[in-house]
C-alpha cells in the first residue's frame, strides 16, 4: 500500500537496523485519516472471507484494528498482555514472547468476547517473529474458532513470522512489506537494492 510506505519512508526512524519506529502516526501519535484508510484496506482484501469479528490485541494493533472493524460492521475485541496473573476459568490465555521489549506475557481475552463457531480476522501493526499473531491464532484456536485471515500493517519479511504464518497454513495480508533495513534506510520487498557507495 502506497500511502503506507510513503509515510514510512518519510517518518520511519530504523533502531539498530532491526526496529522501524513509527510513533509520529502509529505507535504513540496517531493519524486517524491514515489509519481509516488502512481499515478500509483491510475490509477491502479480507470482503470475502466472511468476517465475523476482528481480534487484536494491545495497544497499537487496537488503533488498525478499530476502523477495520467499523468498515466491516463487526466487533472488535483486543487481547491484553500481563505480567502474570491468577488465571482463572473466564479467560483464553497464552504466552507471548515481545520481540520490542523482550519479555514474556500472558495474554489473555476474556471468554465472553471469543465465542465459538465464528470466522475471526486477526489485525496487529507489526509482523516480525510472529509471536503475537500466532498467540492470537491459538487464543481463537481455544475459543473454538476459525482464524480466517491475518492483516498486518507492516511485516518485516526478512524476520521469520510470515513464514511461519502461511506455513500454518493462515493467509496473510501485508500492507507494507520491509525486505531491509541498511545504514538507517527501509527497502520495501521488490526494490531494487541501493548501489554500494565504494570509494
Ligand atoms: P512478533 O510478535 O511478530 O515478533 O512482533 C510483533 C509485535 O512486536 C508487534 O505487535 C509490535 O508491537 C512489535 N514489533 C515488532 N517489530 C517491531 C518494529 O520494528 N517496530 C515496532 N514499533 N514494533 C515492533
Amino acid at each position: 500500500m502506497e500511502l503506507l510506505k510513503e509515510r514510512i519512508r518519510k517518518e520511519g526512524l530504523v533502531l539498530e537496523n532491526r526496529i522501524l519506529k513509527v510513533d509520529s502516526f502509529l505507535n504513540q501519535q496517531i493519524d486517524p485519516v491514515l489509519m481509516m484508510e488502512l481499515g478500509e484496506e483491510f475490509a477491502r482484501r479480507f470482503a470475502n472471507e466472511g468476517v465475523q469479528r476482528i481480534f487484536t490485541i494491545e495497544a497499537s494493533g487496537i488503533a488498525i484494528a478499530l476502523p477495520t472493524a467499523l468498515r466491516m460492521g463487526v466487533p472488535l475485541v483486543f487481547a491484553r498482555k500481563i505480567r502474570s496473573t491468577t488465571m482463572n476459568d473466564q479467560v483464553y490465555a497464552t504466552q507471548v514472547h515481545s520481540y520490542t521489549r523482550n519479555l514474556t506475557s500472558d495474554v489473555i481475552v476474556s471468554k465472553r468476547f471469543l465465542p465459538p463457531g465464528e470466522r475471526v480476522l486477526i489485525i496487529d501493526d507489526f509482523l516480525a517473529n510472529g509471536e503475537a499473531a500466532l498467540g492470537l491464532a491459538e487464543l481463537v484456536r481455544q475459543a473454538g474458532s476459525k482464524v480466517v485471515g491475518i492483516g498486518i500493517a507492516i511485516e518485516k519479511s526478512f524476520q521469520p513470522g510470515a513464514a511461519k504464518i502461511k506455513n500454518a497454513g493462515y493467509r496473510l495480508e501485508s500492507l507494507a512489506r520491509i525486505a531491509d533495513f541498511k545504514s538507517g534506510q527501509v527497502r520495501f520487498v521488490g526494490e531494487e537494492p541501493s548501489p554500494d557507495v565504494s570509494i
